[in-house]
């Protein structure tokens, strides 16, 4: 497909904005009038910096309330489209897009706004442009597609044809199956946008909230799906207004934009390759791995935090299973948990986190073939990452999360823990001796910077095939989090994305050491959490002291056994319960201020992460 953006997506200068969109691979662009306006050139100068760039301009707008307008406005907006025509010539602008009228003076007669709309594709055609019509979902007579259709069939002139755009059509709750009828050479732009599904204004959800394809919770695929089953072979484009988007470094939302294209595409190629031979290619990347589990977390530390960690992860249960053979990495191990401290200097977590203590730098995942999955992420526009090696070594494909972090693809076939014993020269430490009964990652916790959430939901999405949950807001006493699980489908692999809305929060000052990005808890499951627990604190592990009044009120809140109360209210234990299973969990006081530890049982088939205790976990830790 012809993939194309809109400048008003991204941040920067126009010249700046066309670099990024060039640099993501992207064949053209919608200008977005105001960046035309206060560009310091003249029309014909862009078109020669796109050209430069190997971009087109796609698409010229908005061209706003023209249509269904009395006698002396319509005369007078027909000049007004002269001058816009006279630039679209100049830089080389093919089609003019025309959005719904939203003025107070238009009159609700779609024979009028035919008539009007045919006189100025009348005139477009002298010059050889052409005229998208597009609803906009608060336009003030013509608001659904089937309207603006309607409107574009009796105006009947073949420089006029149809602009659709998801995000009116989806956010209006409109049907799109009515798309695939309308005749794909009379569809002319394809503009498509996600969103999540927020209860407010349609105007102000539109202008600060939409968001790439894949990172809302809009069925986008079925929308493009009913797009192509016209036939359509037009470009296929991003409009998306986003206050977030327009401070965030261009390059990175540029990256996002041509993977949620390429994703868009991918899913929808999927839905379409039983229907119909396809009349446009779309894009076929490896699929995505099927995930069976986290493997392994690594730790980058310097040679005095390894020795804190050391002795916190044996109190945590672990013990230490070898050193590498070749570099200063440590390998710990209970059940099938892997725990690799690297105080290697020149690594590259060390490179990276050199002046911030101790953090996780790269996540194991279990899957069947790495090298697929690899392949999986590079298409989707993820940088691949491979370590240096020595001999004897097995190398482990890895690429790059946002933010910096590695994602290493672990072959299943080695085993729960076969990987680790070639690299390693183990240690014939007495096993088992401070053994809590942890058996699984269960989830790892990210604390991200604002800009980074749509980015980490897309990512997890896209290239490691991860469904996202709900998203929920967390009170810490000093801002508010925002929370969204993602997982697989077995729910082996369960990420936690959390984001803090405050600069206030643990959440924000865990990010403000490490540039966001950051693993902010990892937790870690067990069969029994009393016997662990007890455990842990024989080993000497501290948790965090949970109040008096959270079982108070929990007992008011579920309906619970009072000796199993009593036990979670001795223990520290906190509880949740959905429909489907119980979530006990107890949190360990934090590493060096920042990371901490969870650990949880899971009962049933519960699927969530306690986040309704997360407060008296913030709480509690805002009073140390
Ligand atoms: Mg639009
Ligand atoms: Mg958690």
């Amino acid at each position: 497909m012809h993939r194309s953006i809109a400048t008003v997506s991204l941040s920067g200068t126009l010249r700046q904005k066309l670099e990024a969109i060039a640099a993501a691979g992207f064949d053209g662009i919608e200008l977005f009038e105001a960046d035309f306006i206060n560009f310091k050139g003249t029309a014909t100068e862009l078109r020669g910096i796109v050209a430069d760039l190997g971009l087109s301009i796609d698409l010229y707008q908005p061209f706003r309330d023209f249509e269904g307008m009395p006698e002396a406005q319509f005369l007078r907006s027909l000049e007004r489209a002269e001058r816009k025509f006279d630039l679209m010539e100049a830089m080389g602008a093919p089609m003019m897009l025309c959005c719904s009228n939203t003025s107070p003076l238009s009159i609700d007669d779609p024979a009028r706004a035919a008539a009007q709309l045919h006189e100025l594709a009348e005139r477009a055609a002298r010059r050889n442009l052409r005229v998208g019509f597009e609803a906009l979902a608060w336009g003030r007579h013509t608001s659904l597609y089937g309207q603006a259709w309607n409107i574009v069939k009796q105006a009947d002139h073949p420089h006029l044809g149809l602009i659709l755009d998801s995000f009116h059509t989806l956010s209006l709750k409109d049907d799109p199956a009515g798309i695939a009828d309308i005749p794909g050479e009379k569809i002319f732009f394809l503009q498509m946008a996600d969103a999540p599904l927020l209860a407010m204004d349609v105007l102000q959800w539109a202008r600060h909230h939409r968001s790439f394809p894949g990172q809302g919770d809009f069925d986008v695929v079925g929308f493009f799906e009913q797009v192509l089953r016209t036939g359509y072979t037009g470009p296929l484009s991003l409009e998306i207004f986003n206050d977030i988007f327009r401070e965030t470094p261009n390059r990175r939302t540029a990256v996002d934009a041509m993977r949620s294209l390429l994703y868009l595409e991918s899913e929808a190629r999927q839905r379409l390759a039983a229907v119909q031979p396809q009349r446009v290619e779309l894009f076929n990347p490896p699929p995505v791995a099927a995930l069976s589990g986290l493997s392994f977390i690594e730790f980058a530390a310097d040679e005095a935090s390894a020795l804190t960690l050391d002795t916190l992860v044996r109190q945590l249960g672990f013990r230490r299973i070898g050193r590498h053979r070749s570099k200063a990495v440590t390998l710990y191990r209970q059940g099938e948990i892997n725990f690799i401290v690297n105080a290697q200097p020149d690594s590259f977590a060390r490179g990276r986190f050199e002046a911030h203590g101790t953090s996780v730098c790269a996540l194991g995942v279990r899957c069947a073939d790495p090298l697929a999955a690899v392949g999986r992420a590079t298409a989707m526009r993820s940088k691949r990452h491979d370590s240096p090696v020595g001999p004897n070594e097995l190398r482990v494909p890895a690429v790059v999360a946002p933010g910096g972090n590695l994602i290493h693809f672990v072959p299943e076939a080695l085993g729960a823990n076969g990987l680790y014993e070639a690299d390693f020269i183990l240690e014939d430490e007495a096993p088992e001796a401070n053994d809590a009964g942890l058996a699984q990652i269960d989830h790892v916790a990210l604390g991200l910077a604002v800009d980074q959430l749509d980015t980490w939901v897309l990512f997890t999405r896209a290239v490691l095939g991860l469904e996202a949950g709900e998203s929920l807001e967390l009170a810490d006493p000093f801002g508010l989090i925002r929370s969204r699980g993602v997982a697989n489908a077995g729910r082996s692999v369960r990420l936690v994305l959390n984001v803090s809305l405050s600069q206030r929060t643990r959440t924000a000052r865990t990010l403000s050491v490490t540039g966001g990005g950051a693993v902010h808890h990892i937790a870690l499951r067990c069969d029994d959490i009393f016997e662990a627990a007890a455990r842990l604190r024989a080993n000497g592990t501290r948790f965090v002291p949970i109040s008096d009044n959270y079982y108070d009120d929990l007992a008011t809140r579920i309906d619970l056994a009072p000796e199993l109360l009593a036990r979670m209210r001795a223990a520290g234990v906190l509880f949740d319960r959905s429909p489907a299973g119980d979530y006990l969990h107890i949190y360990t006081e934090s590493f060096e201020g920042g990371l901490f530890f969870e650990v949880a049982q899971r009962v049933g088939a519960y699927d969530a992460y306690g986040a309704l205790n997360a407060p008296a976990r913030m709480a509690s830790q805002a009073q140390d």
